[in-house]
């Protein structure tokens, strides 16, 4: 034992073991690969604040960005577990086990209902931390249940998509889902309230193929992948190299397929805005613009000729 061993190796070594220093209190931009801390990323509602890009966010960031302050989480209706019994690397029920331990979530949807700046809504988000978003039975189950809250609350219902498609391990049973969701949108529509649909990074296969494509206002956050198949499937079955931006949201506002792009930390107040001008277009002063034509001036009386006795 001597002075070196004894005091200077474990000095040394305190200055060299890892303290007790959460390993996520810097985040890297995947696009411009800017380190940004991360109580930043939670001001910016997880945009980069160099490059503007859209970090993928969970279904909790969406209902609280959406939502104001004291809104409430409903629990989704239970759908058959595991029905098939299937098993591919992992049994199923394990992979459904863990994605509901990592997320605390029941299945690949989060609905609450609130208020958006005042305006009463129904908000259904979609988690892609969840099984990659993949739509089965209790996505459906879901969906339904939100279309029908909003129609017993009167609201509007606003719904955040991320998909990776239809969940493989319930076969056909989730591509029943797909008219399952539709006609839960015209539930929404036959009782006269308006449906938006927000459109995140990546919305693909038999979500876009069903409800996600229905709202009456169609929203999408910059840069968003939407689309039904891959691009590489496209390229391969049409033989032909596909545009610059194929399948982004600019390029499908550019084509006709969106309403709107709208940057996330614009999202609400832009919710807020459509809901407002949908359900109470007259609320404000100005008087509301004239539709029709001014009454017609009353035509002159059409004099009666006395037939001949
Ligand atoms: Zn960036």
């Amino acid at each position: 034992m001597s002075w070196l061993t004894e005091y200077v190796r474990p000095k040394i070594r305190t200055l060299f073991t890892r303290r007790e220093v959460p390993d996520n209190l810097w985040h890297q931009c995947p696009n411009c690969q800017q380190m940004i801390f991360h109580t930043e990323l939670a001001k910016s509602q997880k945009v980069c604040g160099n490059c503007g890009f859209h970090m993928r966010a969970t279904a909790a960031d969406r209902l609280s960005w959406t939502l104001d302050e004291g809104y409430s989480r409903i629990e989704l209706p239970k759908a058959p577990a595991d029905p098939l019994r299937f098993r591919d690397q992992k049994r199923y029920a394990d992979r459904l086990r863990e994605a509901r331990e990592a997320t605390t979530l029941e299945d690949a949807l989060a609905v609450a209902h609130g208020t958006i700046d005042g305006h009463r809504a129904v908000v259904a988000a979609m988690a892609f931390e969840f099984m990659a978003g993949s739509m089965g039975a209790a996505v459906g189950e879901g969906i339904v249940a939100a279309a029908r809250l909003a129609v017993l609350q009167d609201a509007p219902l606003v719904l955040y998509t991320t998909s990776g498609g239809a969940r493989m391990q319930e076969g056909a049973i989730s591509l029943m889902q797909m008219p399952r969701t539709v006609i839960a949108t015209r539930l929404v529509k036959e009782a006269g309230l308006p449906f938006l649909v927000v459109l995140t990074d990546p919305t693909t296969g038999g979500v876009t193929a069903s409800f996600a494509m229905l709202g009456d206002i169609q929203i999408a956050e910059p840069g968003a992948l939407i689309g039904f198949a891959g691009a590489r499937v496209i390229e391969q079955t049409v033989r032909e190299k596909l545009p610059d931006g194929f399948q982004r949201a600019e390029y499908l506002l550019a084509h006709g397929i969106l309403d709107m792009v709208v940057p996330r930390v614009e999202m609400k107040a832009t919710l807020a805005r459509l809901i407002g001008l949908l359900r109470d277009p007259f609320v404000d002063e100005t008087p509301p613009m004239r539709l029709a034509a001014p009454d017609p001036v009353a035509p002159p009386p059409v004099e009666t000729v006395q037939a001949p006795g």
